[in-house]
């Protein structure tokens, strides 16, 4: 049953949420399909000489606002992944109330394979091909696996040239110099922290004595680990795409970082105990992120599950029949539209000061992250979860799907 595709997954998902909360399948239907895909296949000249290069954009529902999210490099890119991510940015930007709809886009690439000048090269065309499908009233891509701020400056700068004119905000997750936002950097971790410690304080975990395995060690993964380390919470495992670390005693976050600078990996850290992937994600902890990739936690691993609460920073990695496992095992799932808010949530407040000329000062910035972020939590806790008794996924689905609908209704297009 894991062998499913994220969409189909994410689908099913939707018609179980219809049944829970008595939707009208006609009004539903609308979410069943992505509202505009561009698939496009470019050459670029590289180093190497030249290469085909795979890519998409979709935007998936825009009944909110603009399409929103992020650009995504990696080989195993393809339209049914693109579909489930826009279709879940479409629910988290609905679920945190946000004035958007839900995008994704993706190239299907190895960025790893690419020097800098080759991969300034696919992300300028990528922005020549689809210039005109976004904008910031339109479609506002950000950052997502292997894209970081540089990339996005390449790209605001590429359209930028193509309309001749400064339009910082048809882009999120800038370097700050050129319109980025403070804190957008680690927005994402910021985001899953607050919903985390909101979590424990309702669960009575204590965080002084809890112990955390978070695996992916890149933007979302490697900030959540020095946050929840600044906050004396112990880390004992991180994992990158190479392999794991593991000390039970915990591990200095700062001295790894240091680490997978110099090394390019957090393998090989010294005073701990290589592990994979697989068995980081099977450890004996009370806290478990997931910060890499989808369906991480499928039907395959998920009764061996230790940890009391999953943090979701990454996008869809537990599959739902692995969901329905760790229901039964009282595990609770914060789950990705709500614990990776944080990072659109930034992102919003980025290109609301681009569009302004503004620049707010961080301490504003958290200060608004935190709130947005704490009332998003208790409105979901107090109205499904405690009212409907149902997990915190089944909740935040509920919520921005009822939300998406009325404002299709709004619209008079249902
Ligand atoms: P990133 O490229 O900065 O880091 C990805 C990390 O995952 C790297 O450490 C990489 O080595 C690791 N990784 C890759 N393949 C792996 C594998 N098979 N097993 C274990 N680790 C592996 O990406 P990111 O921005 O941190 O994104 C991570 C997740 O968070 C994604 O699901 C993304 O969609 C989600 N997310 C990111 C943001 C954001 O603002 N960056 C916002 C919301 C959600």
């Amino acid at each position: 049953m894991d062998e499913i595709n994220s969409y189909d997954d994410a689908l099913n998902r939707l018609d179980e949420i219809t049944v829970k909360y008595k939707l009208d399948k006609k009004d539903v239907e609308i979410l069943k399909h992505p509202k505009r895909s561009l698939i496009i296949n470019f050459p670029v000249k590289t180093k190497s000489g030249v290469k085909i290069i795979n890519a998409y954009r979709v935007q998936y529902n825009d009944a909110l606002g603009p399409t929103k999210g992020g650009i995504r490099y990696h080989p195993d890119v393809d339209l049914n992944e693109v579909n489930a991510l826009s279709f879940w940015m479409t629910l988290k930007n609905a679920l945190v109330e946000i004035p958007y709809g839900g995008a994704k886009g993706g190239i299907k690439i190895n960025s790893k394979e690419f020097d800098e000048f080759d991969l300034e090269q696919i992300s300028r065309e990528y922005i020549r091909q689809i210039h005109s499908f976004i904008g910031p009233a339109r479609d506002i891509p950000a950052p997502d696996v292997y894209t970081n701020p540089k990339i996005m400056g390449w790209m605001m700068d590429e359209y930028n040239k193509i309309r001749s004119e400064h339009v910082p905000a048809v882009i999120t997750g800038k370097p700050v110099l050129i319109g980025g936002s403070h804190g957008r950097a680690y927005s994402t971790a910021m985001g899953g922290y607050i919903v985390l410690k909101t979590a424990m304080d309702k669960y009575n975990l204590d965080a002084s004595s809890t112990k955390t395995a978070v695996q992916g060690f890149g933007n979302a993964g490697m900030n959540i680990s020095k946050i929840m380390n600044s906050n004396n919470m112990k880390i004992v495992a991180v994992s990158d795409s190479k392999g794991g670390i593991y000390n039970e005693n915990g591990l200095d976050i700062e001295e790894v970082i240091k680490h997978k600078e110099s090394t390019g990996s957090v393998i090989n850290f010294s005073g701990a105990k290589q592990i994979s992937n697989s068995e980081l994600l099977e450890l004996d902890v009370d806290i478990l992120i997931p910060a890499a990739l989808e369906k991480v936690i499928n039907t395959k691993n998920a009764n061996n599950i230790k940890a009391k609460m999953i943090l979701e920073l990454a996008n869809g990695p537990v599959t739902r029949d692995a969901d329905r496992i760790l229901n039964d095992k009282n595990i609770i799932v914060l789950p990705d539209i709500l614990a990776n808010s944080g990072g659109v949530i930034v992102s919003y407040f980025e290109w609301k000061q681009n569009l302004q000329g503004l620049k707010w000062d961080e301490d504003v910035i958290l200060d608004k992250l935190h709130k947005r972020v704490e009332a998003t939590f208790n409105k979901i806790y107090e109205n499904y979860v405690i009212k409907d008794k149902v997990d915190f996924r089944t909740a935040s689905y509920a919520h921005a799907i009822i939300s998406i609908i009325s404002a299709e209704k709004d619209k008079g297009r249902i």
